[in-house]
């Protein structure tokens, strides 16, 4: 108990750090059990790992906010909220895994048959290489039963702002299951703020943001289970292109959609823009490396004779890089693409009518975008978003055309059409069936010495030596959606080598099946704490398997 606990950590005063290892253990602090999971060697190694665990009863958690894995979500989403801020006086002990603005799965604090348990990462105290006994004695026998007090109890919980926490969740979470139904790609909601603070700030535009208003002819609303109706703007299925001078707001109003694949927190302006949960963002991301992918609809006849139907490159150009990324998310399962002029390869998008006078369509490798965006719906069902601010040449394929005018969007579909040439009538089908892509063996066994792969931030990963970059993967939203990835890596790996036959896509299946059955923690190796862990969408696995530089596919 406490008492016993102070006790060996004053015996430990200055004494060498590693002695902290006889730490490892389970004590009852009074109102929270402690478990110490993982003690690190030494003063500059990762943290140490614990977790703080308290009664189902002493919690006081409402049953029925835990109905469903949405109530579980948004219920432990709201108590580590409660935990971060609660800790903040142990601002850089203390490490927690804390939500940002989007709603996520995560492993932070787990509902489990024991109770609450907050999962948290702490500096053990040192002077030097020496043991701070008595600092270490405050910190885990008074600081951390009083932060299971301030953020755990019955008495302290904030019932109220829990249930309304859930509710928005699960009202959320059921407007996005009727958009496929509707024939949406995506909603936004009438008065959403969109902007966001400054490029590297997620929070809403405090001063002089306009606020969301739909265009009539676009307007839908829908009746949530909470009983409140919203109403906005529905993206339609098909061909949607978003016009409007620069700096009118077409990125904004794109990038808000793309990340509406997450719910997002009360407050944050974004809380009614939700996107089909299979929606992907792509991007041209020159350099990266493409494994097998069958980018012929889009590029064929290269000068060097490459077969492009199964095209590998170590450096993608602009426009290739962008037909794999496509391609790719395609075969993922996404039902919709959002395409930013901004981030696209223009070689890849359109080509103009001097040009196909003056290059011959059989002299040029690629065929755009524009030509492809049609087939792409009708064969494969494959919806798109796209803006495009720099040209018309989408007026002929698009069904639907929203213009933004200082920031206001207007359905100008009737206008643009009149501009338009009739759209191409369709030909052979361009889109071949996906096709299972198998690694070759041990294609995705990491190299060098075995440890587990890692996350470095949002947008990289260190994989055996490998360092896998994801900065242009853009609905990869946090880091510790990245650290699972990174351990899914390891997953996949053990999984492709114990079953060589199993396919990219069905062990990515496998994996998010366990994931379902066992929960995120099923990806961690370690026992105890998981460390701290956010689920990512099937679509990001993908894309990082596809783009670790190693892979190869079996011939
Ligand atoms: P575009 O892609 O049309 O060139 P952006 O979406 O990049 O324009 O927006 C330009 C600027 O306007 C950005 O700084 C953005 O934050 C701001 N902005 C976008 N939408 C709004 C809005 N609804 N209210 C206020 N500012 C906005
Ligand atoms: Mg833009």
């Amino acid at each position: 108990d406490a008492t016993a606990l102070r006790q060996l950590l004053t015996s430990l005063d200055g004494r060498s750090y590693g002695s902290y290892k006889q730490l490892k253990g389970s004590y009852d602090l009074g109102p929270c059990r402690l478990l110490i999971d993982h003690v690190q060697v030494d003063p500059y190694a990762p943290p140490s790992l614990m977790r703080l665990v308290v009664d189902r009863d002493a919690a006081g958690i409402p049953e029925d906010l835990l109905a469903d894995r949405r109530g579980t979500v948004a219920t432990t989403d709201f108590l580590a909220r409660a935990l971060v801020h609660a800790a903040a006086p142990l601002e850089g002990r203390l490490s927690i895994g804390a939500p940002a603005q989007e709603v996520l799965e995560r492993t932070t604090v787990a509902v489990t048959s024991h109770g609450i348990e907050a999962r948290l990462a702490a500096e053990l105290p040192a002077s030097g290489r020496r043991i701070r006994g008595r600092q270490a004695s405050h910190l885990l026998t008074e600081e951390l039963p009083r932060l299971a007090e301030a953020a755990l109890s019955h008495a302290r919980l904030d019932a109220e702002a829990l249930r309304a926490h859930v509710t928005l969740h699960r009202d959320q979470e059921a407007l996005r299951d009727q958009l496929a139904e509707r024939g949406l790609v995506a909603f936004v909601g009438e008065g959403a703020i969109l902007p966001r603070r400054a490029g590297d700030s997620d929070l809403p535009l405090s001063e002089g943001a306009v606020p969301f208003a739909s265009p009539a002819s676009l307007r839908v609303s829908f009746d949530l289970p909470s009983g409140r109706r919203v109403s906005g703007m529905g993206v339609p299925d098909g061909v949607t292109v978003i016009v409007g001078g620069g700096y009118h707001g077409k990125s904004t109003l794109l990038r808000a959609i793309e990340r509406g694949v997450y719910p997002h927190r009360e407050g944050d302006g974004r809380e009614w823009v939700l996107t089909r949960a299979d929606v992907a963002a792509v991007r041209a991301e020159d350099g990266r490396s493409v494994a097998g992918v069958d980018i012929s609809p889009f590029i064929s006849g290269l000068p060097s004779g490459t077969d492009t139907r199964r095209f590998s490159t170590t450096n993608a150009s602009g426009s290739t890089s962008q037909a794999a990324s496509l391609v790719e998310a395609v075969d993922a399962g996404a039902s919709a693409l959002l395409i930013d002029e901004d981030t696209s390869a223009t070689n890849f998008m359109l080509r103009d009518a001097r040009m196909r006078a003056l290059i011959p369509a059989e002299r040029e490798p690629i065929t755009p975008f524009v030509d492809r965006v049609r087939p792409l719906h009708t064969e494969r069902g494959v919806s798109t978003v796209l803006v495009a601010g720099g040209s018309g040449a989408f007026f002929d394929v698009a069904d639907h055309v929203i213009a933004l005018d200082e920031y206001v969007p207007r359905d100008v579909t009737a206008q643009a059409r009149a501009l338009a040439d009739a759209p191409p009538p369709p030909g052979e089908a361009v889109f071949a069936p996906p096709r299972p892509r198998h690694p070759a063996a041990g294609a995705l066994r990491p190299t060098g010495k075995r440890r587990p792969a890692a996350a470095r931030g949002r947008g990289s990963i260190r994989f055996g030596h490998e360092s896998l970059d994801l900065a242009a993967v853009s609905q990869l939203v946090d880091a510790a959606q990245t650290q699972a990835i990174a351990h899914a890596l390891d997953r996949l790996a053990e999984l492709t080598e114990h079953s060589p036959h199993l396919a990219l896509d069905a062990a990515i299946a496998a994996l998010c099946d366990r994931m379902d059955a066992e929960g995120l923690e099923t990806l961690s190796p370690h026992h105890g704490h998981p460390g701290h862990l956010a689920r990512p969408r099937p679509l990001e696995l993908h894309a990082a398997v596809n783009r670790y530089r190693r892979l190869r596919l079996a011939e």
